[in-house]
């Protein structure tokens, strides 16, 4: 998955440190990264030298800093500032890179520019916040709110029947591929609960025998995701929630599709069922 980096290690210590020239710098737009261009097909960010703007240190991997161009200067930035042969592109297209460390680097990236730019002003008086010397922390020169990165925590469930898996499309997202059941945990909610709520809404059907897969930040949407498998308990004729999917069926654990994208859990999961490792969850 896309947080698999090994023998690589993230460092999220926060540093109150000035960028190299070749550090790498990321610059978001929406849900867009601008790239440089392209190496042996993969992508090359920009480097600090490249850009004249103000950046925010990120984190490290092993030794190398990554450093990110906050989002009033990157809003700030013309054609000419970002170099000729440079683009925006779609994260979903970046993540198609085959350099994961650099794709886990991107996509973490944007869950802290997303924290970034949402945080402009303090919610509580309207000041606009100052970052921490010492931390990744906002801080309100006004009233003294303190504002900390957030992460939406969010189920993945795989849920089978024998031989078949619940498999499902999403009705209005740009994946269009085949996906699991879905959604966020709510407040007041145990992880059980959300996937309890969630198959029941999405598909009209009950579930016992949960277990725990593995969980993945997924930096794109501020998430951690958190895989279950569980089995339908009792009957198993779906009821679609048609605001949520554009398709819910069962699928025969021969015809389930392989699945190319090995960077997310969704993927992973769906893998582990068509090989028949479903049980090998913890
Ligand atoms: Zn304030």
């Amino acid at each position: 998955m896309i947080q698999d980096i090994a023998p690589k290690v993230f460092h999220n210590e926060y540093q109150s440190v000035r960028p190299a020239a070749g550090d790498t710098v990321f610059v978001f737009r929406e849900k867009k990264v601008l790239i440089a261009g392209y190496e042996n097909e993969d992508i090359v960010f920009p480097k600090a030298g490249d850009l004249d703007a103000e950046l925010q240190f990120l984190f490290r991997i092993d030794g190398q800093p990554y450093f990110l161009c906050p989002p009033e200067e990157s809003e700030r930035l013309s054609e000419e500032d970002t170099g000729s042969g440079s683009a925006f592109i779609p994260l979903m297209e970046a993540r198609r890179s085959t350099d994961l460390p650099a794709m886990f680097a991107c996509m973490t990236a944007y869950h802290l520019f997303t924290w970034y730019d949402r945080n402009r002003l303090c919610g509580r008086c309207g000041q606009p916040l100052q970052h921490s010397e010492n931390e990744r922390m906002l801080r309100c020169p006004n009233c003294g709110n303190c504002v900390f990165p957030t992460i939406a925590p969010a189920v993945i469930v795989g849920v089978t029947d024998g031989e078949r898996l619940l498999m499902t499309k999403y009705a209005d997202r740009a994946y269009k591929g085949w996906a699991l059941i879905a959604g966020f945990c709510e407040i007041g909610e145990t992880v059980e609960d959300t996937v309890r709520r969630e198959v029941l809404e999405e598909a009209g059907i009950r579930v016992k025998n949960m277990r725990y897969v593995a969980s993945q930040p997924w930096g794109s949407d501020s998430n951690l995701l958190i895989g279950m498998f569980c089995e339908a308990d009792g009957a198993t004729e779906i009821h679609m929630d048609r605001e949520e999917l554009s398709r819910a069926v069962w699928v025969q654990r021969a015809d389930v599709p392989e699945m190319k994208d090995n960077h997310s859990l969704t993927g992973y999961m769906i893998e582990m069922f068509r090989t028949g490792k479903e049980n090998e969850a913890s």
